[in-house]
């Protein structure tokens, strides 16, 4: 049998029909980052069942049996894995309305937002706060067979009495109700645990320069959590919050922003415990808009300096969105607010690997996500030409697959 070569240098058009089903076929274009690095010049990669199954730096044509996209001059990434999502959530709403919101109308919200994510390019989403579990339903559907990004949820936060993110349901306090609450969710089959170590920023009455639990009671919700087989993410801005958390042995650090009364700083003996424990930090990054408040404008200038300090002391750093919580935080945002770090200093290399293959591992993924490689699985994106130079490039995907399947983009 002849090769199929399907022309699609524009990524749009005939090639879907060619390669909707999951079989082998090969998807060759003219650079590709792999997620720890670009490789310049073609490249072909080929997919077989779902996962990909050899990478040829050269570019050279498949085995004739393979149907081949030629994507052209296009740029080939793993697909984006946003660590730090909220499905559920609108991002034009007031998030204290999610508490009157009906089971079926989280999972519709919730579906349409992760189709929107996967059509910008995020093949993996981390959902660390829905209300009713209805994240799980849709991971079911997805595993089921219904095409969608990966999901990996962690139910309603665990928090105090009206503590941040009350509105989720997650509100639990003292061990007995702590441990409780783990049990649920394990029971449930959630694949992390989330609990709100600080006040937050969308949350009237809370503070996030402030704890809302201490290490004991951190300590026994890591516990509990760790018994059953899952790991802990913590939601904390204020540097006391992280270092409870660090004392409690959780396995993440969501925000991680170093909030003091007094400002934005990592303190060197909380970054040197970060690294000595080996906890990820899940920087949910943001950018400046005309209607920034001008105390939002000086965090984030605090927030890029902190993920300088940690990626230079060889904390374990990834990227993510919190997507869902404001107007500027749609569930697609990652490939823009990405395009906009290296204006802060960061290199593209640096950028793209926090956002694949760094954000999979500190999701428990690097297995199997995050890479272009052998034997990961085949979520992959095709992005404009030039993307090496200027991410702005991420904003143009030309392709998508979620695990060998093309995803129709509209
Ligand atoms: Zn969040």
């Amino acid at each position: 049998m002849a090769c199929i070569l399907v022309e699609d240098r524009g990524g749009r058009g005939r090639v879907d029909t060619v390669t909707a089903g999951v079989g082998r076929f090969a998807i060759r274009a003219g650079h590709m980052f792999d997620g720890h690095r670009f490789h310049d010049g073609p490249v072909t990669v080929v997919v077989e069942d779902g996962r990909i199954a050899a990478v040829d730096p050269a570019g050279a044509a498949p085995r004739p049996d393979a149907a081949l996209v030629d994507l052209g001059e296009s740029t080939l990434l793993p697909g984006l894995v946003d660590a730090h999502t909220h499905l559920c959530w609108d991002p034009g709403g007031d998030p204290e309305d999610l508490a009157g919101a009906s089971h079926d109308a989280l999972v519709a919200r919730a579906r349409e937002h992760a189709a929107a994510a996967l059509r910008a390019g995020i093949t993996t989403l981390r959902d660390l706060g829905d209300r009713d579990f209805a994240t799980l339903a849709l991971r079911e559907e997805y595993r089921r067979g219904a095409v969608g990004p990966e999901l990996l949820v962690a139910g309603p936060p665990l928090t105090r009495r009206g503590g941040h993110c009350w509105y989720l349901g997650g509100e639990a306090e003292g061990p007995d109700a702590l441990v409780a609450a783990v049990h649920e969710r394990a029971a449930r089959g959630v694949d992390w645990i989330k609990v709100m170590a600080t006040g937050g920023f969308t949350t009237t009455g809370t503070d996030p320069c402030r704890p809302q639990y201490d290490a004991e009671q951190l300590t026994v919700v890591v516990e509990a959590a760790h018994r059953e087989g899952l790991p802990v993410t913590a939601h904390a801005h204020a540097t006391a919050g992280i270092t409870a958390a660090l004392a409690a042995g959780v396995d993440g650090i969501e925000h991680c922003t170093f909030l003091t009364e007094s400002g934005v700083t990592a303190s060197p003996d909380v970054v040197e415990a970060i690294v000595g424990r080996g906890v990820w930090c899940g920087i949910t990054i943001g950018r400046v808009f005309p209607d920034t408040p001008d105390d939002i404008v000086e965090l984030l200038e605090g927030v890029w300096r902190n993920i300088r300090r940690l990626m230079d002391s060889r904390a374990r750093v990834a990227f993510s969105t919190d997507a869902g919580i404001d107007p500027n935080k749609r569930h697609d945002v990652f490939p823009d607010d990405l395009a906009d770090l290296p204006r802060h200093g960061f290199t593209g290399s640096e950028v793209l690997t926090g956002a694949t293959s760094a954000a999979a591992a500190s999701c428990g993924l690097g297995h199997r996500k995050g890479r272009i490689a052998a034997g990961y699985d085949a979520d992959v994106i095709a992005v404009a030409p030039g993307v090496e130079h200027d991410l702005a490039g991420l904003r143009d995907v030309r392709a998508v697959w979620r695990g060998g399947r093309r995803v129709q983009r509209g």
